[in-house]
């Protein structure tokens, strides 16, 4: 096995909690919530888990500027951006889209760490991200700069570990609290925190199915993309797992990924009201906020599967992946006014 550079910037291990109210609501069963919207202020979700090895890797390759892409309300970006400013490097922003006005929510915290931004076009981002990001890395190496490029979502070999390590502390939490999660539920968007709870979960030495609630594209597209980045982290650094105290190659084609398709609602980052009234309905019953663009999506749609009972077992255990920046674009579709 190949150890993956790391530096510590997440606040964790996250709690775990128990959803008392709600899950008395609901008539079982008992639900959890893991907080990764409290790994840290401004830099909270669950991107700062993969930043803490991509960030790691680039710094160990020398570099001194980071590039990565999103969309116009990233998540991500805003976690890259301010983590750069917390570690001296220059961050440039790849954005799918067309800002105009003044800057909201996550794109308004990208300016304030300072990064460059460039916004572009949906259709051209969708044909060209590739070359944008080798040409903004071309340039800065003209300027005599070392730019590292992280893909998006940081969704790649070296993400993966954000998860798996997630995974270990998720387990420990259940361990714990005395009780053996029948199932993990998360939103899932570029796959990074799919291939790394699913293959943390196994080498955490549990059997618990880990459910990635699709917020855009489509369960083929998942299905893939989760593969494919199990494989390149495989590849990259041959991981073992211990079985009966004896370590043994992990094997990611024995891995089962799990889809949960049909609730992207009108598309990606766009929800229907059911969306809305989850959200609301989880903060009042628990105080706790997700957001419309993957949380909401991704726990409305657990409660629906369970609801149809396609999803069921004593504990279940949602990880809460951030994204509260999420809801200031949003503030209308809540329907409250003064
Ligand atoms: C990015 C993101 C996700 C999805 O994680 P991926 O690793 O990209 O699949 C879920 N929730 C929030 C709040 C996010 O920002």
């Amino acid at each position: 096995m190949t150890t993956a550079a790391r530096i510590r910037l997440a606040q964790t291990p996250t709690p775990l909690q128990p959803l008392d109210r709600l899950s008395a609501e609901l008539g079982g069963p008992r639900l959890w919530i893991k907080r990764d919207d409290l790994t840290g202020s401004v830099c909270s979700g669950n991107k700062i888990r993969k930043l803490e090895f991509s960030l790691a890797q680039a710094l160990a390759e020398g570099a001194d500027t980071i590039i990565t892409c999103g969309g116009l309300q990233s998540n991500h970006c805003r976690s890259t951006a301010l983590l750069c400013s917390q570690l001296g490097l220059r961050c440039h922003l790849v954005l799918r889209g067309e800002a105009s006005g003044t800057p909201d929510g996550n794109l308004l915290l990208d300016c304030l760490a300072g990064a460059e931004i460039d916004c572009i076009p949906p259709r051209r981002y969708q044909a060209e991200l590739e070359q944008l990001l080798q040409d903004c890395a071309e340039r800065y190496a003209a300027d005599g700069h070392h730019a590292f490029i992280i893909p998006t979502g940081a969704s790649d070999a070296i993400g993966v570990w954000g998860y798996v390590e997630g995974a270990r502390e998720l387990a420990e939490d259940c361990r714990r609290e005395g009780f053996i999660p029948d199932a993990v539920v998360h939103a899932t968007g570029s796959g990074g925190t799919q291939a790394g709870l699913t293959a943390g979960m196994v080498m955490a030495g549990l059997a618990t199915p880990v459910y990635g609630v699709a917020v855009c594209d489509d369960e083929a597209w998942f299905m893939n993309k989760v593969r494919q980045d199990l494989r390149d982290w495989q590849q990259r650094y041959q991981p073992s797992i211990q079985r009966v105290g004896k370590k043994q190659p992990l094997d990611v084609e024995q891995l089962t990924i799990n889809v949960i398709d049909g609730y992207v609602g009108p598309g990606y980052a766009q929800a229907g009201p059911e969306v809305f009234d989850c959200i609301s309905r989880l903060a009042r019953a628990e105080g706790i906020v997700l957001d419309p663009v993957y949380t909401g999506k991704g726990f409305y749609a657990m409660l629906d599967s369970i609801k149809r009972g396609t999803l069921s077992g004593d504990n279940i255990v949602f990880v809460h992946t951030g994204g509260v920046f999420g809801v200031f674009p949003q503030r209308e579709e809540f329907g409250f006014s003064f």
